[in-house]
């Protein structure tokens, strides 16, 4: 039996096969991929998957392809103790997940094209297409370069130019919308209706979305599977944080772990925080908002999939908290002083996200905690202008250097 059962809609339970699409034609909720758990129980240990490569396709059993096709090697990015971060914020058994430098794109974005692409080429497209807030754009070109896809990238026209040359420099079609992401959200919807479009974050959503689900299982493995106590992560259409909970109960129902007590918190920008704010207002329905934040990767004023990720920090009994632009730049400065690494402003949002946790109680010091960065400072520097130290000029004379330098230190 295929360990594939279907997709399933979230909403009124209906089936169908296995097919590029993600709306349920009855009630219109999305749909989910569906496996057969038995099935794969019967063919998964940690042994095999430790035997498996080193990428994300360790964890093929679970995943919704029959084969990898492109973006070999997503994925099993380092998960490290936070020796000296935990130490700054209080925490004893810290540990930051560190998809700033997965392959290819160095975001966690190579980990749900990856799979999106590889269901796209089994589908038989030749053309690959998202609504991206910039991460999506570059990993999706990036791998349609790779799988020799036609390509064509929609972005809100005000990105960051770093991430705006990270998707050209792979040259697809990049389409600047005038508008906010939602807005180029819903002008690929109405395109996707017209066109024969592997859109991989609409009508392959179901396919992406599970590549999200590999964050949850590397962690897992790689703390010699166990789970954490507690992970925080960002959100911005709310799909990271419902599967990174998905991979959890897998690997419980398929016998991988036994017990599961992870509490799920995510990080939003104060700026673009309409998930969040219907948490702490205890609504279960999302009232769309309009971004305001240097947080572009994670400004989604209408989130998909938020309804699903407040559920998710419902039955974990997590939290939500938000980060105001400032403190995402302190965010990213504690991180690089006290880590040496360089996160982008969605990981920022994270460790800002972190300290306010730990500052409130709801992580306790012994416990074990695990960060998700999702992607690289390379890629929004922008942001940083007027708060890092300044560089010394000096004539290339000794002088000058004992005058400028030692004198000053
Ligand atoms: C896209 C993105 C996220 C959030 O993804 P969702 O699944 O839409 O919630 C987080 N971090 C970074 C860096 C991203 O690019
Ligand atoms: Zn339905």
């Amino acid at each position: 039996m295929a360990k594939v059962q279907g997709l399933k809609c979230r909403e009124c339970g209906r089936e169908y096969a296995v097919e590029p699409m993600h709306v349920c034609e009855f009630c219109f909720g999305p749909l989910e991929v569906v496996y057969n758990y038995d099935e794969i129980r019967k063919n998964i240990s940690r042994e095999k998957i430790e035997e498996g490569p080193k990428s994300l396709w360790r964890y093929v059993d679970l995943l919704p392809v029959e084969e990898p096709r492109v973006g070999l090697s997503a994925g099993f990015t380092p998960l490290r103790k936070a020796e000296n971060l935990g130490k700054a914020l209080g925490l004893e058994n810290l540990y930051i997940k560190d998809d700033s430098v997965n392959h290819p794109t160095l975001s966690f974005k190579d980990r749900v094209v990856s799979v999106a692409l590889s269901k796209a080429v089994e589908f038989g497209f030749d053309t690959a297409a998202c609504a991206s807030t910039g991460n999506l754009a570059n990993s999706v070109a990036s791998h349609s370069a790779q799988a020799g896809l036609q390509c064509f990238v929609f972005i809100p026209a005000n990105l960051e130019s770093q991430k705006i040359f990270g998707s050209l420099v792979f040259a697809p079609t990049v389409v600047a919308v005038e508008g906010t992401y939602d807005d180029v959200n819903r002008l690929c919807s109405e395109i996707a209706n017209e066109l024969q479009w592997a859109f991989v974050n609409i009508n392959i959503r179901p396919f992406y979305a599970e590549g999200s689900k590999t964050l949850a299982f590397e962690v897992v493995e790689q703390l010699g599977w166990r789970v954490p106590d507690a992970v925080v992560a960002p959100a911005a259409s709310g799909s990271l944080i419902t599967k990174i909970w998905k991979g959890l109960q897998e690997f419980l129902k398929v016998g991988l772990i036994d017990e599961l007590k992870t509490r799920v918190y995510g990080a939003q920008a104060e700026g673009c925080s309409p998930i969040a704010k219907a948490w702490k207002e205890g609504r279960d329905y999302i009232i769309p908002v309009k971004p305001n934040t240097i947080a572009k990767s994670i400004a989604i004023g209408n989130p998909a999939d938020g309804i699903y990720a407040l559920q998710v920090t419902k039955e974990s009994r997590g939290d939500w908290e938000t980060a105001t632009d400032e403190e995402i730049v302190e965010g990213i400065k504690l991180l690089a002083e006290t880590e040496g690494i360089f996160t982008e402003t969605a990981g920022g949002t994270t460790v800002a996200v972190l300290k306010k946790l730990v500052q409130r109680g709801a992580l306790r010091k012994d416990e074990l905690v695990v960060a998700y960065i999702t992607g690289n400072g390379y890629k929004t520097m922008e942001v940083l202008e007027g708060h890092l130290r300044e560089t010394v000029h000096i004539r290339p004379t000794l002088a000058d250097f004992k005058e400028k330098i030692l004198a000053r230190v």
